[in-house]
């Protein structure tokens, strides 16, 4: 079996003692050879400065590839284009764009009147200001905004278009749920990597709760062994297990590269990656 590339999603601590916990998952996830690790931009923008704090440690003293996420949301376009600039100045050419979801409580996005009005401007920008690698996100199961997959697809093509590279999926329970929309993609021209988002499951009740609030279907098999494997005490095994089958299928269909949501717990996604062979001897044999 191909052994992917991976890169691995933290969000920015916000006090001491999450700031060691992140560090140690760096260091426990580091020898993998990530391809890059991201911080997210918490919503409504309100993680601004913790972002860019967690990105500049991260990138002075990590060693890895670090992408910062960006969003359009409470900012003028020279407030979120100097962001981007702080970010180039520190050394870090690697952005994930997005629109970005609205601070808790307001009904939906609202752009700010002098801000992007969409992920797209905001792309188009931050390619005009580069050299940024840019990433964006992608919904296999159809950003709960958009009227069809098709509209969301051609969403997707119109940010590549205006100057990403890649996209980084929502995560997904079926794979078979990654290689519909990847089919559907391949049908609209998108020639970019789409790269599958997975999420470890460290706690059933609040995935499953995420899950349903962001779109992303709930297998009644998944609910049912997690709540069993609850019940017995056992669900870390069945975490394992499950993301472990879900990756293995997911790279059998041909995925190379995987990007893993590791809320800054480091255990389940190394377990995992050892399953799939994504072990620090399996990166210095592809060094040498
Ligand atoms: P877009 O893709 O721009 O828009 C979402 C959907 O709405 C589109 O798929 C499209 O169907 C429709 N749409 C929007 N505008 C238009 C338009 N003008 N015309 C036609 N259709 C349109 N959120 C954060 O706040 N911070 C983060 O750090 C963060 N990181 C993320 C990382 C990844 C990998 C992913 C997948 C999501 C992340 N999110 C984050 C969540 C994201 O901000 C939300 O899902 C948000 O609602 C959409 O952002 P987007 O850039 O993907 O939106």
């Amino acid at each position: 079996m191909t052994i992917p590339e991976i890169s691995l999603e933290f969000f920015p601590p916000r006090d001491l003692e999450a700031s060691f916990r992140l560090w140690d998952t760096v260091q426990v996830l580091a020898p993998l050879g990530p391809r890059f690790v991201s911080v997210t931009y918490g919503a409504g923008g309100t993680t601004r400065d913790l972002t860019r704090d967690a990105v500049a440690t991260l990138h002075k003293h990590s060693g890895l590839t670090v992408a910062a996420h960006l969003t359009c949301v409470n900012a003028t376009r020279a407030e979120t284009l100097a962001i981007a600039q702080g970010f180039a100045d520190a050394g870090v050419r690697d952005i994930v764009a997005l629109r970005g979801d609205p601070p808790k409580g307001a009904a939906g996005f609202e752009p700010h009147p002098d801000g992007f009005a969409n992920s797209c401007e905001l792309i188009a920008a931050l390619a005009e200001a580069g050299p940024f690698t840019i990433r964006v996100g992608a919904y296999p199961e159809v950003h709960p905004e958009a009227p069809n997959q098709q509209a969301d697809v051609d969403w997707l093509k119109a940010k590549l278009d205006a100057g990403a590279t890649e996209a980084l999926t929502q995560f997904f329970f079926e794979a078979e749920t990654f290689f519909r929309f990847r089919d559907a993609c391949e049908k609209a021209g998108i020639d970019a990597p789409i790269v599958p988002g997975i999420l470890p499951i460290e706690n059933w009740k609040g995935v499953s709760g995420f899950a349903r609030r962001c779109g992303t279907s709930v297998p009644t098999w998944l609910d049912e062994a997690f709540t069993a494997a609850t019940r017995d005490g056992r669900q870390d095994l069945l975490a394992t297990a499950v993301c472990t089958e879900l990756c293995s299928e997911l790279i059998e269909g041909g995925v190379d590269k995987l990007h893993f949501y590791t809320m800054n717990r480091p255990e389940l996604t190394r377990d995992v990656c050892h399953a799939l062979g994504v072990t620090p001897k399996a990166q210095l044999e592809n060094v040498a």
